[in-house]
Protein backbone atom coordinates (compact mmCIF):
# COMPACT_ATOMS: atom_id res chain seq x y z
CA UNK A 1 0.00 0.00 0.00
CA UNK A 2 1.68 3.29 -0.82
CA UNK A 3 2.46 5.49 2.01
CA UNK A 4 -0.10 8.06 3.23
CA UNK A 5 1.60 12.01 2.46
CA UNK A 6 2.19 14.27 5.47
CA UNK A 7 0.07 16.42 4.13
CA UNK A 8 -3.33 16.44 2.46
CA UNK A 9 -6.23 18.87 1.34
CA UNK A 10 -9.17 18.13 3.15
CA UNK A 11 -12.69 20.23 2.85
CA UNK A 12 -10.87 22.65 6.30
CA UNK A 13 -7.51 23.28 5.10
CA UNK A 14 -4.10 22.03 4.71
CA UNK A 15 -4.11 19.22 6.92
CA UNK A 16 -1.17 16.70 8.46
CA UNK A 17 -3.09 13.74 10.09
CA UNK A 18 0.53 12.10 11.49
CA UNK A 19 0.97 15.69 13.60
CA UNK A 20 -2.82 16.42 14.29
CA UNK A 21 -2.33 20.08 13.26
CA UNK A 22 -3.73 22.05 10.02
CA UNK A 23 -1.96 24.69 8.16
CA UNK A 24 -4.10 28.22 7.63
CA UNK A 25 -7.32 26.36 7.58
CA UNK A 26 -10.76 28.20 6.94
CA UNK A 27 -12.88 26.31 9.70
CA UNK A 28 -12.26 26.03 13.05
CA UNK A 29 -10.10 22.98 14.07
CA UNK A 30 -8.05 21.94 17.73
CA UNK A 31 -4.80 23.09 16.40
CA UNK A 32 -3.94 25.55 13.81
CA UNK A 33 -0.58 26.98 12.17
CA UNK A 34 -0.91 30.14 10.63
CA UNK A 35 1.22 31.50 7.71
CA UNK A 36 0.79 35.24 8.30
CA UNK A 37 -2.14 37.57 9.55
CA UNK A 38 -4.10 38.45 6.14
CA UNK A 39 -8.26 37.31 6.20
CA UNK A 40 -7.99 33.91 4.27
CA UNK A 41 -5.00 32.79 6.31
CA UNK A 42 -5.74 33.88 9.55
CA UNK A 43 -9.57 32.64 10.90
CA UNK A 44 -10.95 32.86 14.29
CA UNK A 45 -12.13 30.15 15.90
CA UNK A 46 -9.45 27.69 16.25
CA UNK A 47 -8.48 26.65 20.05
CA UNK A 48 -4.85 27.37 19.24
CA UNK A 49 -2.48 28.92 17.40
CA UNK A 50 1.15 28.79 16.20
CA UNK A 51 2.53 32.03 13.92
CA UNK A 52 5.24 33.98 13.96
CA UNK A 53 6.03 35.73 16.24
CA UNK A 54 5.56 39.19 14.28
CA UNK A 55 2.59 38.49 13.49
CA UNK A 56 1.02 38.22 17.41
CA UNK A 57 -0.49 41.93 17.36
CA UNK A 58 -1.40 41.57 14.62
CA UNK A 59 -3.39 38.61 14.72
CA UNK A 60 -4.53 40.29 18.56
CA UNK A 61 -5.97 43.09 16.67
CA UNK A 62 -8.00 41.12 13.94
CA UNK A 63 -9.34 37.54 15.83
CA UNK A 64 -9.61 39.09 19.55
CA UNK A 65 -8.24 37.09 22.36
CA UNK A 66 -6.53 33.47 20.75
CA UNK A 67 -4.68 30.63 22.47
CA UNK A 68 -1.18 31.66 20.69
CA UNK A 69 2.42 30.50 20.76
CA UNK A 70 4.99 32.22 18.41
CA UNK A 71 8.11 31.40 17.17
CA UNK A 72 11.08 32.63 15.46
CA UNK A 73 12.51 32.14 11.70
CA UNK A 74 14.49 28.57 12.10
CA UNK A 75 12.94 27.63 15.21
CA UNK A 76 12.06 24.18 15.85
CA UNK A 77 8.55 23.15 17.21
CA UNK A 78 7.00 19.29 17.57
CA UNK A 79 3.80 18.15 17.12
CA UNK A 80 3.13 14.58 17.62
CA UNK A 81 6.68 13.54 16.66
CA UNK A 82 6.19 15.95 13.35
CA UNK A 83 8.57 19.02 13.12
CA UNK A 84 7.64 22.05 12.15
CA UNK A 85 9.52 25.19 11.65
CA UNK A 86 9.49 28.64 9.49
CA UNK A 87 11.44 30.57 7.46
CA UNK A 88 10.45 34.36 5.85
CA UNK A 89 7.77 34.54 2.97
CA UNK A 90 9.08 38.21 2.16
CA UNK A 91 4.62 38.76 1.67
CA UNK A 92 3.93 40.90 4.80
CA UNK A 93 5.74 41.39 8.22
CA UNK A 94 5.57 38.09 10.21
CA UNK A 95 4.42 35.83 6.88
CA UNK A 96 6.12 32.65 6.96
CA UNK A 97 6.27 29.57 4.76
CA UNK A 98 5.97 26.62 7.59
CA UNK A 99 8.20 23.59 6.97
CA UNK A 100 6.88 20.14 8.09
CA UNK A 101 9.35 17.10 8.12
CA UNK A 102 8.77 13.97 9.34
CA UNK A 103 10.98 10.78 8.62
CA UNK A 104 12.92 12.57 5.94
CA UNK A 105 10.00 13.77 3.88
CA UNK A 106 9.68 17.75 3.65
CA UNK A 107 6.68 19.22 2.77
CA UNK A 108 6.76 23.60 2.65
CA UNK A 109 3.56 25.87 2.64
CA UNK A 110 4.24 28.91 1.60
CA UNK A 111 1.39 30.70 2.32
CA UNK A 112 1.47 33.98 -0.34
CA UNK A 113 4.92 35.11 -1.18
CA UNK A 114 6.72 37.35 -2.96
CA UNK A 115 10.81 37.39 -3.90
CA UNK A 116 11.52 40.89 -4.07
CA UNK A 117 13.33 42.20 -1.01
CA UNK A 118 10.94 45.14 -0.12
CA UNK A 119 13.02 45.82 2.94
CA UNK A 120 10.02 45.96 5.19
CA UNK A 121 9.79 41.95 5.80
CA UNK A 122 12.26 39.77 6.25
CA UNK A 123 12.99 38.70 2.60
CA UNK A 124 11.39 35.03 0.98
CA UNK A 125 14.17 32.38 1.69
CA UNK A 126 13.53 29.37 -0.72
CA UNK A 127 13.52 26.03 1.57
CA UNK A 128 14.51 22.92 0.20
CA UNK A 129 11.76 20.28 0.24
CA UNK A 130 9.88 17.30 -1.46
CA UNK A 131 6.62 18.60 -2.18
CA UNK A 132 6.02 22.71 -1.93
CA UNK A 133 2.45 24.34 -1.94
CA UNK A 134 2.66 27.67 -3.53
CA UNK A 135 0.18 30.13 -4.34
CA UNK A 136 0.34 31.31 -8.28
CA UNK A 137 -2.01 34.92 -7.70
CA UNK A 138 0.15 36.70 -10.86
CA UNK A 139 0.71 33.49 -12.26
CA UNK A 140 0.45 34.93 -15.86
CA UNK A 141 3.56 36.00 -18.10
CA UNK A 142 1.88 39.67 -17.95
CA UNK A 143 2.43 40.08 -14.34
CA UNK A 144 6.31 41.53 -14.07
CA UNK A 145 7.61 43.96 -11.46
CA UNK A 146 9.13 46.76 -11.50
CA UNK A 147 12.19 47.14 -9.25
CA UNK A 148 10.25 48.59 -6.00
CA UNK A 149 13.17 51.72 -5.85
CA UNK A 150 11.54 52.90 -9.35
CA UNK A 151 7.99 52.44 -8.33
CA UNK A 152 8.52 54.43 -5.01
CA UNK A 153 10.44 56.79 -7.53
CA UNK A 154 7.42 57.88 -9.27
CA UNK A 155 5.15 57.98 -6.32
CA UNK A 156 7.83 60.55 -4.56
CA UNK A 157 7.32 62.30 -7.68
CA UNK A 158 3.99 62.25 -7.66
CA UNK A 159 3.17 63.54 -4.06
CA UNK A 160 5.93 66.22 -4.80
CA UNK A 161 3.72 67.46 -8.03
CA UNK A 162 0.63 67.49 -5.87
CA UNK A 163 1.44 69.66 -3.31
CA UNK A 164 3.07 72.47 -5.59
CA UNK A 165 -0.34 72.10 -7.18
CA UNK A 166 -1.87 72.85 -3.72
CA UNK A 167 -3.69 69.23 -4.54
CA UNK A 168 -4.08 66.44 -1.64
CA UNK A 169 -2.88 63.06 -2.51
CA UNK A 170 -4.10 60.04 -1.44
CA UNK A 171 -2.49 56.65 -1.64
CA UNK A 172 -4.68 53.49 -1.46
CA UNK A 173 -3.24 50.12 -0.62
CA UNK A 174 -3.94 47.22 1.91
CA UNK A 175 -4.04 48.19 5.56
CA UNK A 176 -0.90 44.96 6.61
CA UNK A 177 1.64 44.85 3.86
CA UNK A 178 1.23 47.72 1.29
CA UNK A 179 0.69 50.30 3.74
CA UNK A 180 4.04 49.35 5.88
CA UNK A 181 5.36 49.12 2.55
CA UNK A 182 4.44 52.91 1.29
CA UNK A 183 5.36 54.48 4.74
CA UNK A 184 8.49 52.99 4.63
CA UNK A 185 9.32 54.74 1.27
CA UNK A 186 8.28 57.44 0.97
CA UNK A 187 10.69 60.67 1.12
CA UNK A 188 9.75 62.57 3.97
CA UNK A 189 11.11 65.61 3.18
CA UNK A 190 8.22 66.19 0.93
CA UNK A 191 5.85 66.33 3.99
CA UNK A 192 4.18 64.04 6.77
CA UNK A 193 2.45 60.92 6.66
CA UNK A 194 -1.34 60.76 7.30
CA UNK A 195 -3.31 57.57 7.75
CA UNK A 196 -6.83 56.12 8.04
CA UNK A 197 -8.01 54.82 11.13
CA UNK A 198 -8.05 51.11 9.68
CA UNK A 199 -3.97 51.49 8.73
CA UNK A 200 -3.04 52.96 11.95
CA UNK A 201 -4.93 50.48 13.65
CA UNK A 202 -2.40 48.00 12.29
CA UNK A 203 0.63 50.23 12.05
CA UNK A 204 -0.06 50.53 16.01
CA UNK A 205 -0.25 46.58 16.44
CA UNK A 206 2.99 45.92 14.59
CA UNK A 207 4.20 48.96 17.12
CA UNK A 208 3.33 46.76 19.43
CA UNK A 209 5.33 44.38 18.43
CA UNK A 210 8.24 46.10 18.15
CA UNK A 211 8.40 47.06 14.24
CA UNK A 212 9.40 50.18 13.81
CA UNK A 213 8.17 52.13 11.61
CA UNK A 214 8.16 55.78 9.91
CA UNK A 215 6.19 58.46 11.83
CA UNK A 216 2.63 58.40 11.01
CA UNK A 217 -0.50 61.18 12.18
CA UNK A 218 -3.92 59.34 12.27
CA UNK A 219 -6.39 61.43 10.80
CA UNK A 220 -9.63 62.44 12.80
CA UNK A 221 -12.53 65.05 12.95
CA UNK A 222 -9.45 67.71 14.44
CA UNK A 223 -7.33 66.92 11.71
CA UNK A 224 -6.97 70.37 9.72
CA UNK A 225 -7.57 69.95 6.23
CA UNK A 226 -4.95 72.43 5.16
CA UNK A 227 -2.29 70.31 6.77
CA UNK A 228 -3.53 66.90 5.52
CA UNK A 229 -3.01 68.45 1.87
CA UNK A 230 0.40 69.13 2.16
CA UNK A 231 1.05 65.67 3.38
CA UNK A 232 0.28 62.54 1.97
CA UNK A 233 -3.13 60.53 2.88
CA UNK A 234 -2.30 56.54 3.14
CA UNK A 235 -6.00 54.97 2.78
CA UNK A 236 -7.45 51.46 2.59
CA UNK A 237 -9.23 50.18 -0.67
CA UNK A 238 -12.45 50.44 1.52
CA UNK A 239 -12.28 54.03 1.37
CA UNK A 240 -12.43 54.39 -2.49
CA UNK A 241 -15.36 56.16 -3.46
CA UNK A 242 -16.20 57.34 0.20
CA UNK A 243 -17.57 60.58 1.77
CA UNK A 244 -14.52 60.22 3.96
CA UNK A 245 -12.08 60.86 0.98
CA UNK A 246 -14.26 62.86 -0.76
CA UNK A 247 -13.44 65.35 2.22
CA UNK A 248 -9.84 65.59 1.22
CA UNK A 249 -10.88 67.33 -2.51
CA UNK A 250 -9.61 68.33 -4.50
CA UNK A 251 -6.90 65.54 -4.51
CA UNK A 252 -5.04 63.37 -6.97
CA UNK A 253 -5.90 59.66 -5.82
CA UNK A 254 -3.37 56.79 -6.89
CA UNK A 255 -3.78 52.84 -6.51
CA UNK A 256 -1.61 50.61 -5.68
CA UNK A 257 -1.87 47.06 -7.08
CA UNK A 258 -0.56 44.08 -9.01
CA UNK A 259 -3.73 44.12 -10.90
CA UNK A 260 -2.65 47.77 -12.30
CA UNK A 261 -0.46 45.84 -14.47
CA UNK A 262 -3.22 45.71 -16.62
CA UNK A 263 -4.81 47.96 -19.10
CA UNK A 264 -7.60 49.24 -17.83
CA UNK A 265 -7.43 48.60 -14.05
CA UNK A 266 -6.70 52.28 -13.56
CA UNK A 267 -9.93 53.29 -14.95
CA UNK A 268 -12.30 50.94 -12.72
CA UNK A 269 -10.66 52.37 -10.03
CA UNK A 270 -11.34 55.32 -11.42
CA UNK A 271 -7.48 56.54 -10.14
CA UNK A 272 -5.84 59.25 -11.52
CA UNK A 273 -2.85 56.96 -11.23
CA UNK A 274 -1.77 53.49 -10.89
CA UNK A 275 1.18 52.03 -9.15
CA UNK A 276 2.08 48.40 -10.03
CA UNK A 277 2.75 47.21 -6.44
CA UNK A 278 1.91 44.07 -4.99
CA UNK A 279 3.09 41.59 -2.21
CA UNK A 280 2.83 38.71 -4.41
CA UNK A 281 5.71 37.11 -6.45
CA UNK A 282 5.33 37.99 -10.19
CA UNK A 283 5.80 35.20 -13.06
CA UNK A 284 9.34 35.21 -12.60
CA UNK A 285 9.48 35.06 -8.86
CA UNK A 286 6.80 32.28 -8.90
CA UNK A 287 9.19 30.30 -11.36
CA UNK A 288 12.50 31.05 -9.59
CA UNK A 289 11.09 29.79 -6.46
CA UNK A 290 9.58 27.62 -7.19
CA UNK A 291 12.47 25.94 -9.01
CA UNK A 292 14.80 27.19 -6.03
CA UNK A 293 12.74 24.08 -3.80
CA UNK A 294 14.23 21.74 -5.85
CA UNK A 295 10.73 19.96 -5.36
CA UNK A 296 9.40 16.70 -6.69
CA UNK A 297 5.73 17.76 -7.20
CA UNK A 298 4.27 21.09 -6.31
CA UNK A 299 0.72 21.99 -5.55
CA UNK A 300 -1.07 25.54 -5.94
CA UNK A 301 -3.41 26.33 -4.30
CA UNK A 302 -5.05 30.07 -5.74
CA UNK A 303 -4.55 31.96 -8.46
CA UNK A 304 -4.46 31.34 -11.99
CA UNK A 305 -3.82 27.37 -10.81
CA UNK A 306 -5.43 25.58 -14.33
CA UNK A 307 -3.37 27.48 -16.64
CA UNK A 308 0.26 27.70 -14.45
CA UNK A 309 -0.25 24.12 -13.41
CA UNK A 310 -0.34 23.22 -16.77
CA UNK A 311 2.81 25.52 -18.19
CA UNK A 312 4.74 24.17 -14.79
CA UNK A 313 4.24 20.51 -16.43
CA UNK A 314 4.91 21.38 -19.95
CA UNK A 315 8.26 22.65 -18.40
CA UNK A 316 8.73 19.64 -16.75
CA UNK A 317 7.61 20.25 -12.96
CA UNK A 318 5.18 17.45 -11.31
CA UNK A 319 2.24 20.04 -10.61
CA UNK A 320 -0.71 19.66 -9.31
CA UNK A 321 -3.84 21.78 -8.65
CA UNK A 322 -5.82 22.18 -5.74
CA UNK A 323 -9.00 23.54 -4.16
CA UNK A 324 -8.61 26.03 -1.05
CA UNK A 325 -10.56 28.64 0.17
CA UNK A 326 -7.33 31.06 0.13
CA UNK A 327 -7.70 34.16 -2.24
CA UNK A 328 -8.83 37.55 -0.79
CA UNK A 329 -6.76 41.23 0.21
CA UNK A 330 -5.15 40.94 -3.37
CA UNK A 331 -5.80 37.77 -4.73
CA UNK A 332 -9.09 38.15 -7.40
CA UNK A 333 -8.04 39.03 -10.93
CA UNK A 334 -10.35 41.83 -11.95
CA UNK A 335 -13.52 41.09 -14.19
CA UNK A 336 -14.19 42.58 -17.45
CA UNK A 337 -18.18 42.06 -17.05
CA UNK A 338 -20.86 43.70 -14.61
CA UNK A 339 -21.99 40.08 -14.20
CA UNK A 340 -18.38 38.75 -13.53
CA UNK A 341 -17.83 41.87 -11.34
CA UNK A 342 -20.57 41.04 -9.23
CA UNK A 343 -20.04 37.91 -8.70
CA UNK A 344 -16.03 38.55 -8.13
CA UNK A 345 -17.32 40.77 -5.24
CA UNK A 346 -19.67 38.60 -3.76
CA UNK A 347 -16.70 35.79 -3.30
CA UNK A 348 -14.80 38.51 -2.48
CA UNK A 349 -16.73 39.61 0.89
CA UNK A 350 -17.27 36.90 1.79
CA UNK A 351 -13.12 35.72 1.57
CA UNK A 352 -11.91 38.68 2.99
CA UNK A 353 -14.56 39.49 5.73
CA UNK A 354 -12.25 39.83 8.24
CA UNK A 355 -10.21 42.10 6.53
CA UNK A 356 -10.43 45.16 8.22
CA UNK A 357 -14.29 45.20 8.72
CA UNK A 358 -15.65 45.60 11.44
CA UNK A 359 -12.69 48.09 12.24
CA UNK A 360 -13.80 50.49 10.03
CA UNK A 361 -16.26 52.10 11.93
CA UNK A 362 -13.61 52.35 15.17
CA UNK A 363 -11.70 55.14 14.15
CA UNK A 364 -13.78 57.25 11.60
CA UNK A 365 -12.70 60.37 10.80
CA UNK A 366 -15.46 63.53 9.80
CA UNK A 367 -17.64 60.69 11.32
CA UNK A 368 -18.22 59.31 7.83
CA UNK A 369 -19.74 55.75 7.52
CA UNK A 370 -17.91 53.56 4.50
CA UNK A 371 -18.85 51.29 1.85
CA UNK A 372 -17.10 48.52 0.22
CA UNK A 373 -14.70 46.30 1.45
CA UNK A 374 -11.02 45.72 1.11
CA UNK A 375 -11.53 42.18 -0.64
CA UNK A 376 -13.39 44.84 -3.75
CA UNK A 377 -9.63 44.61 -5.56
CA UNK A 378 -10.94 45.80 -8.96
ZN1 LIG B 1 -1.66 37.35 2.16
ZN1 LIG C 1 -3.83 34.97 0.66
Amino acid sequence: MPKKPLLEFTDKGIYCAKGKFYIDPWKPVDDAVITHAHADHAYVGHKHYLAHYLSRDVLYYRLGEINLQTVEYGETVFKNGVEISMYPAGHVIGSAQIRVESQGEVWVVSGDYKTEDDGVCSPFEPVRCNHFISECTFGMPVYQWKPQAQLFEDMNNWWRHNVENNLATVVVGYSLGKAQRIIQNLDLSIGKIYTHGVIENTNEALRRNGVILNPTTRITIDSNKEEVRKGIIIAPPSSVGTPWMRKFQPYSFGYCSGWMAIRGSKRRRAADRGFVLSDHADWNGLISAIDATGCDSVYLTHGYTASFTRYLNDIGFDAHEVHTLYGGEEETPPQPSPEGREQQLNEAQVLSSGEDLGEANKALPFGEGLGGVEGDIL
